[in-house]
């Protein structure tokens, strides 16, 4: 087997998708199981945006166009990007992707040598991981702690930053445990960044799905320079299946990224990207419904699983996950996400699926009805109540 396809045979540890196939497979013998491992929003797309694809589609604009973006559409998220980050960037800086994970592959292939290392965190969205892995660097993880909320420490990165350290990668609202990075750590890991010049990946796709005030890497003084910002509309505008996202990036990758993008999908179907332009620029009342009934769910959420003796759940600020504590319950959270499907017929994400500093807790997507989850938690309850004895 060619190398490159050998070591994407080695990628990550179960994944959602593998634990949503577990699920249905249960499903297909008829058992009912209550869906809290996805992490894509329940509502529908605005019809807004789908009516502005629909009508690029009829007007005929079906063909190639440009591989970094139509115009108008990197001008509209550059203005995007002025006016909630007050970073002045132009649209030569924008980069349209299919989804925004391929920003997260394009900024590993364009500053990684082999050998070199990623700083990311554990617990951290499993792509990190396997895509720095992929591109022959060497996945550095930056603990984050329960006890300071998962949070990402400048001084935690300091200690594991070394001369073949490159690029931080950094998530806020991060998944899996909707932990937002304040004000200073965010002001200090963009200092250390530049100390020890390494560039930086601030991914904030969650970043309009915060409950209070998120600070956006980006947009620290001096971060610009060295600093890639991954964004999208797959959260925001609950657009998961349109594979829409995008690049900010600083001057010296803009070639590099077009060149990847040339290379591999050439480029986002025009009327995918006459959607965003659409709710990008259109009425926004949906980002704000959305946040709000979210917020609602994760207050009842937390609280219920607070209810229930042997588990503790913090209260996330942003992103629409908990990441409970099940370590009272003495057993390995791979097993407890397992039981709980088997016996609970409930599907949760094992915290392990995230790297290792994810052991002893559970990720349950709050993306799912109030039913779904006043359900889910009763019966995770009687589970644990049963299995405590
Ligand atoms: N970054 C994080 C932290 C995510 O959780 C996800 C999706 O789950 C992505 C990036 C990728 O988003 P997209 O679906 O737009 O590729």
């Amino acid at each position: 087997m060619p190398a490159l396809a050998a070591r994407a045979g080695q990628l990550g540890t179960e994944s959602a998708f593998e634990v949503l196939a577990r699920a249905q497979a249960l499903e297909a013998q008829g058992r009912d199981v209550l869906h809290l491992e996805i992490g894509e929003p329940d509502f529908p797309t605005p019809p807004h945006v789908v009516a502005a694809a629909r009508r690029s589609l009829e007007a005929g604009e079906t063909r190639y166009v440009q591989s970094a973006g139509v115009p108008a559409l990197r001008s509209a998220i550059a203005a995007h990007v002025r006016q909630r980050h007050g970073v002045a960037v132009g649209p030569e800086r924008v980069i349209v992707t299919a989804g925004a994970k391929p920003v997260l592959l394009f900024t590993i292939l364009a500053t990684v040598d082999p050998g070199d290392e990623v700083l990311l965190p554990d617990p951290g969205f499993p792509i990190y991981e396997s895509a720095v892995r992929f591109a022959g660097g060497v996945p550095v993880p930056v603990p984050l702690r329960p006890e300071n909320a998962f949070r990402m420490r400048a001084e935690d990165v300091a200690a594991r930053s070394g001369p073949r350290a490159r690029l931080l990668i950094c998530n806020s609202p991060g998944n899996p445990t909707g932990s937002v990075i304040g004000e200073e750590d965010a002001r200090k890991l963009v200092a250390l960044a530049a100390e020890r010049d390494m560039w930086l990946l601030s991914d904030e796709i969650y970043g309009r799905l915060a409950y209070g005030p998120a600070p956006s890497l980006f947009a620290q003084p001096g971060a610009e320079a060295r600093t890639v910002l991954l964004d999208g509309f797959s959260k925001a505008h609950a657009m998961t299946g349109w594979r829409l996202g995008y690049g900010v990036v600083p001057p010296a990758l803009v070639e590099t990224f077009v060149r990847l993008m040339v290379n591999s999908v050439s480029c986002v179907p025009p009327f995918v990207q006459a959607a965003g332009l659409a709710a990008l620029t259109g009425p926004q009342d949906h980002v704000d419904a959305m946040r709000a009934e979210f917020r609602r769910r994760r207050d009842f959420l937390t609280d219920a699983l607070n209810a229930v003796p042997g588990l503790r759940c913090g209260v996330p600020d942003g992103a629409f996950y908990v990441f409970p504590d099940v370590r009272a319950l003495g057993r390995p959270s791979a097993e407890v996400a397992d039981r709980l499907l088997q016996e609970a017929g409930v599907a949760v994400l094992p915290g392990t699926c995230f790297g290792p500093g994810g052991e002893g807790h559970l990720r349950l997507s709050y993306a799912a009805s109030p039913a779904t989850l006043a359900a889910a938690v009763s019966q995770i309850g009687a589970w644990v109540r049963a299995s405590r004895g």
